[in-house]
Parts: C-alpha cells; sequence; structure tokens
C-alpha cells in the first residue's frame, strides 16, 4: 500500500460544503490511517513550504496557511500520490476550472494560494511529510 499525506488548507476547512464533499471523495478512494486537525503556526507553515522560500508567493502562502485550522490525512491507496494529485487537479485554480471542471480544486478553489488542499508530489515526500505531521506514526 502507497501512502500520501492530504492537508485541507484553511479556507476548506470553513467551508463545510467543500469539506463534506472532499471528505466524501477521500473516503470513496482511500484507506484512511490517521486524521488530525489543526492550527499551524507561522514558523510550522513557513519550516513544512521551505522549498518555496525564495518564491514570490511564499509570504502570502505561510500566512494563509498559518491562517485557521488545517485538516490532515494519512491515506493509502496502491497509487496513493497519484490518484490524490489526478483528484486534486492542476496546482492553478483558473486551469483547473478551465481544464477539469470536477477536479477538487476546479469545483472548490478561490485562488493560486487558496487552491483546496495539498498533496504529496512524490513517495519520499509523502514520507517526509507524514513524519512532519506525525512524528510518531510508524511507516513500516
Ligand atoms: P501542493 O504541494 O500544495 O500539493 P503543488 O505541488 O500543486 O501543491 P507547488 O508548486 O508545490 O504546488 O506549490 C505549493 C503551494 O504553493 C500550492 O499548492 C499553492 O497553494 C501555492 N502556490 C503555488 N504556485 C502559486 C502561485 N503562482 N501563486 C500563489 N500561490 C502559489
Amino acid at each position: 500500500l502507497q501512502l500520501t499525506l492530504a492537508i485541507i488548507k484553511p479556507h476548506a476547512v470553513k467551508n463545510p460544503v467543500a469539506l463534506s464533499y472532499i471528505r466524501n471523495v477521500i473516503k470513496n478512494n482511500f484507506v484512511v490511517l490517521k486524521t488530525k486537525r489543526m492550527i499551524l503556526d507561522a514558523e510550522a507553515a513557513g519550516s513544512f513550504y521551505e522549498e518555496h522560500v525564495e518564491k514570490f508567493f511564499y509570504n502570502r502562502l505561510v500566512t494563509f496557511m498559518a491562517s485557521g485550522s488545517i485538516d490532515l490525512h494519512i491515506m493509502g491507496h496502491t497509487h496513493a500520490v497519484e490518484v490524490w494529485r489526478k483528484l486534486l487537479g492542476p496546482t492553478k485554480v483558473y486551469k483547473a476550472q478551465f481544464q477539469e471542471p470536477y477536479c477538487l480544486r476546479g469545483m472548490f478553489g478561490l485562488s493560486d494560494t487558496r487552491n483546496v488542499a495539498h498533496g504529496s508530489d512524490s513517495l519520499a515526500s509523502a514520507e517526509r511529510e507524514i513524519k512532519f505531521f506525525f512524528p510518531e506514526f510508524s511507516l513500516y
């Protein structure tokens, strides 16, 4: 079983219609091993998105991710990384709405920053990200 980490971003956690739809999509496609709701402080958000530190959107992204509760889900599927990213759709919401209107970002995305949820982009990232949020979780 392959694992991936989903992070439901603050604007989607605050929107009951989006949240219940997203939860159904997750339930219907994955085995959920762990779930946690938390609020990141700016320092933790900054360190999670460290690879983007030089990007113009970094401060905006960190402030947004620390602006409210996020939901974390460790999810299993034979192709977990790929399937979750496919369900999310393109990073950029205008592209998502244009190319794949029924993906999660197409339906509930508000902007390039507020694009509904995060998904690990590889197995190695999934492992690192799961450790970051669930240090007690054993991957093996
Ligand atoms: P994620 O890693 O969150 O699943 P991703 O791999 O699709 O997203 P990345 O390029 O890693 O996209 O960007 C990480 C996050 O930074 C995006 O999910 C989005 O919230 C934000 N972001 C990316 N590009 C932009 C942009 N051009 N303007 C504003 N925010 C952006």
